[in-house]
């Protein structure tokens, strides 16, 4: 009864209908039944070894003839099948019309050739593999011979057995299910055991679907987006903002049939595709052709078929671009608008713009409870739409004093939750990044192997931005019964990501933030402490099936006194040069006047400006020039795109294109590239690092290996090199060499190398393109080690990372310190330290690149 009751329903509630479904599934369903016809093939092959055995046992001549013909017919179809001429019916597979009589027995003609070409059947177990094999030699015979023996069936040629992994039907790995049926009700029995199945798992889906908090309202969002071109959605995490809504506007036919998208834009890549792959599950349809994602680097959508799309912020700003007005879209969903990242901002006050110009277009911001206010205050008093969500209580505890290591403290408060709280519920660790998951997932492992047994089982999950997209998943893997699940997490699961089954929240309260100094140009990525409303969001996170308990490691104190309300936009603690420079390229030419939620202050304007004026983005007059342009169409920072300008068409680095590229690729997968622990950075380099003088040429050293071993894994391997990233610098690589071709710089640089002077250092050339795209990051060694140049106000001391191979090369062959040292990243640690290191061997070469900044900066 529940495909009549769900049939039912929908029209009310306005959810897919079955029918919808199982246009859907009409896919899948194709997939489905190829396998159910290997599956029969399988059957067939059985039934006919058996007969086979059986009449080889009497001998072929004692056979009645009737019985002989079978096993021919049997055979003839089993070889028909396996070359894909014939496909199932749906009673199973038959012979052509032309191979057979009226009584369906293969025509007398054929059968004289069947008899003369396969006369006895085959003895011996494996008799399947066996004849295969002799077919093969036979069919290899008969083509060298010339023959046209072969079976020729109308049609055949248009046959041709793909091997699409993508189509395959994903069978779970129980036993029962891998087991092959040996009988036809065997089979039968399997095949109504899957379709039962699937239909459980759309049915909970559905019913999922709908009992989410964002459902109730279902018909009320939509009323009020038809009336509205700007709507504020605000809800609890995880009431269904971000996988219903989109789909709500779907079912309502926004998208007008295909012809308009609906996009939904995440601060995080992690949030884009994650969450994507959940829609397209919900929809079911495959990722990447009805829902899509798009993050920087990595395109999963397909034009004309793509209805729903997930992206990060950024790649809608860069659509901008080549669409102004988004024509494309129905629908711009702003999601997690209350994070207000920098990009975030910039397309308020670009949409804010466009709404005018594109009445249809229908705008929706999508926030946690924070900001809303002053979301609808900027577009003009929209109305606020509240999802009332649901949320049990949860306890709030605090240290006593303040922890030195909240690291260690974490770890300890999981173990004392894991021996003293009930089983289910799962523990949700709020950390900084990475290295301190890492690090915190490491400890966790020790512990819980010393005390081995004496614990329940614990399922550590991490989960952070540059987490391998394949791993990302086993954090929303159900817990199994007995044991406990602790993610480690980013605050990416503060609001983007939902995760079920969280009882416990244990929270150091930091967080890594970007932060620009303008007076000295530097950024750098601070851990700073939380705002009171992130840390309100992260308690809630325990509260989501049940009441929960929140543990912070921090006092009471700090959080009524030392805690920011809200946190900082990030538009007010940022490096403005690339926005400013986009939204010059946009024609926006008064930056004071542009409509922003918060405007940044004129110094960190004025040094935008003076930055990307240093790099050749602008005229004397601030007019953006052909070169600011190109820079913009880089999917990456300009300097990088003025790096790679510099290395096709500067007189003193030109053919040096290619090596800047995979420099450039290689710099923006840095984080992952070498195998874990910091003690095998030195071996892993081992067979590059005698050779190379820096950073940025072991990167070069690394992918060329690489590439020349043929890309193997095995390379990567044995040189503790993690494959995954590299073939992500591969595709980034091909990326950038595309918007270089596209842009002209392929063919300048293919010129110049031909007529290049070879006596020229490749390495020399690399590192004058860099310093043309980065002459703000250079340190100058002084009395008391290095110091950044180019602040007014004198420098600031940094030190080389240890990491860098600078540093290596410095302690080992105690070599003379380079006296320029060009740096890609600040990190401030124990003290500030350089990241990616390029010694600038000669102080002359400043001038010869960047003389206007360098003769007055010094
Ligand atoms: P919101 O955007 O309002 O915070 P979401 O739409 O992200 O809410 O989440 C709605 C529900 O979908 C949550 O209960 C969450 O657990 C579930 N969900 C989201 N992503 C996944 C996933 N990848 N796997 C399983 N459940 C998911
Ligand atoms: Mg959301």
């Amino acid at each position: 009864g529940s495909v009549v009751d769900l049939k039912e329903n929908a029209n009310q509630d306005g959810l897919k209908t079955v029918q919808e479904i199982d246009e859907m599934r009409l896919l899948a369903r194709e997939r489905y039944l190829k396998d159910r016809e290997i599956l029969k093939l399988q059957v067939l092959e059985q039934e006919l070894a058996l007969q086979e055995e059986e009449a080889l046992a009497r001998g072929w001549d004692n056979c009645s003839q009737a019985e002989r013909e079978e096993i021919m017919v049997k055979r003839e179809l089993v070889a028909l099948v396996q070359d894909r001429k014939i496909q199932d019916e749906d009673n199973g597979f038959r012979l052509p019309s032309d191979y057979v009589d009226e009584e369906g027995r293969i025509d007398s003609d054929r059968k004289k050739q069947l008899l003369r070409t396969k006369e006895a059947p085959r003895s011996g177990k494996n008799h399947i593999q066996q004849r295969l094999w002799e077919d093969q030699q036979l069919k290899n015979a008969v083509q060298a011979s010339g023959q046209t023996d072969e079976i020729h069936v109308e049609g055949s040629e248009n046959y041709d057995f793909v091997f699409d992994e993508e189509a395959m039907v994903e069978f779970t790995a129980e036993d029962e299910d891998s087991a092959l049926p040996d009988t036809q009700s065997g089979y039968d029995e399997k095949l109504a055991k899957e379709l039962d199945r699937e239909h459980e798992r759309l049915q909970t889906i559905q019913d999922t679907r709908k009992s989410l908090p964002v459902y109730k309202f279902r018909s009320s969002l939509i009323e009020a987006i038809r009336e509205h071109q700007v709507l504020i959605v605000v809800g609890e995490t995880g009431s269904g903002k971000t996988t219903q809504l989109p789909q709500y506007l779907v079912e309502e036919g926004f998208t007008q049939d295909g012809k308009f998208q609906i996009a939904c834009t995440q601060p995080r890549r992690v949030a884009a595709t994650s969450v994507a792959a959940r829609v397209a599950d919900e929809m079911n349809v495959i990722l990447g052709r009805e829902v899509g994602y798009s993050i920087r680097f990595d395109d999963k959508t397909t034009p004309d078929t793509t209805i729903l799309k997930y992206l990060t912020d950024g790649m809608l700003l860069r659509e901008f671009m080549t669409d102004p007005e988004l024509n494309k879209y129905a629908c711009i969903i702003i999601d997690e608008a209350h994070e207000r990242t920098l990009s975030t901002d910039v397309l308020l006050g670009l949409l804010k713009d466009i709404l005018p110009h594109r009445k249809d277009l229908k705008l929706i911001i999508s926030s946690a409870t924070m900001n809303a206010a002053k979301f609808a205050d900027f577009f003009y008093n929209a109305p606020i739409f509240n999802v009332p969500g649901r949320r049990f209580p949860v306890d709030i505890h605090y240290t006593l004093q303040p922890e030195a290591n909240y690291l260690n403290a974490a770890v300890t408060t999981i173990f004392q939750i894991h021996t003293t709280q009930p089983l289910p519920g799962d523990i949700l660790v709020f950390l900084t990044g990475q290295e301190e998951i890492e690090a915190a997932q490491q400890s966790l492992e020790e512990i819980a192997h010393v005390l081995g047994s004496k614990i329940k089982p614990l399922i550590i999950a991490p989960i952070y931005a540059n987490l391998p997209q394949d791993q990302q998943s086993k954090i929303f893997e159900p817990t199994p019964k007995n044991c406990r699940k602790v993610v480690l997490a980013t605050n990416i699961a503060e609001t983007s990501l939902t995760i079920n089954g969280i009882k416990y929240v244990i929270d150091p309260g930091f967080v890594k933030e970007n932060s620009y100094v303008p007076s000295t140009g530097m950024s750098q990525l601070l851990t700073v402490p939380c705002s009171r409303a992130s840390v309100d969001q992260r308690a809630g996170r325990a509260g989501r099936v049940g009441p929960g308990k929140c543990f912070r490691i921090f006092t009471k104190w700090s959080y009524f006194h030392e805690l920011e309300l809200l946190p900082k936009p990030e538009i007010l603690r940022t490096n403005l040069s690339q926005v400013v420079l986009l939204l010059m390229s946009l024609g926006v030419t008064d930056l004071l006047d542009f409509p922003l939620l918060d405007k940044p202050g004129i110094p960190a304007l004025s040094k935008a400006l003076e930055n990307i004026y240093t790099l050749g983005a602008l005229n004397s007059k601030g007019a953006i020039t052909r070169l600011g342009r190109m820079m913009c169409e880089f999917p990456c920072e300009p300097e990088f795109g003025k790096v790679l300008h510099t290395a096709a068409t500067h007189d003193a680095c030109k053919g040096c294109l290619e090596e800047a590229v995979t420099i450039v690729a290689m710099l923006h997968e840095t984080a992952s590239l070498f195998v874990h622990s910091k003690s095998d950075r030195d071996q892993n380099k081992s067979g590059i690092i005698g050779k190379v003088s820096s950073d940025h040429m072991l990167y070069l050293e690394t992918y060329n290996s690489w590439r020349d071993m043929n890309y193997s894994r095995s390379w990567c391997i044995d040189h503790k090199v993690q494959y995954k990233t590299l073939l992500r610098v591969r595709n980034i690589r091909d990326q950038l060499w595309r918007c270089c071709d596209t842009l002209g710089l392929v063919a300048l640089n293919e010129q110049a190398a031909k007529v290049i002077n070879s006596s020229d250092r490749i390495e020399h050339r690399i590192i004058k393109s860099f310093i043309s795209g980065f002459p703000t990051n250079i340190a100058k060694l002084g009395t008391s080690g290095y110091q950044t140049m180019g602040a007014r106000q004198g420098g600031v001391n940094v030190s080389v990372h240890p990491t860098s191979t600078i540093f290596q090369s410095l302690r080992k062959d105690m070599a003379k310190p380079p006296k320029y040292l060009l740096y890609q990243r600040l990190v401030l640690t124990s003290k500030e330290f350089m990241r990616d290191c390029l010694p600038i061997p000669r102080e002359d070469w400043l001038h010869e690149i960047v003389p206007h900044y360098f003769s007055s900066a010094g």
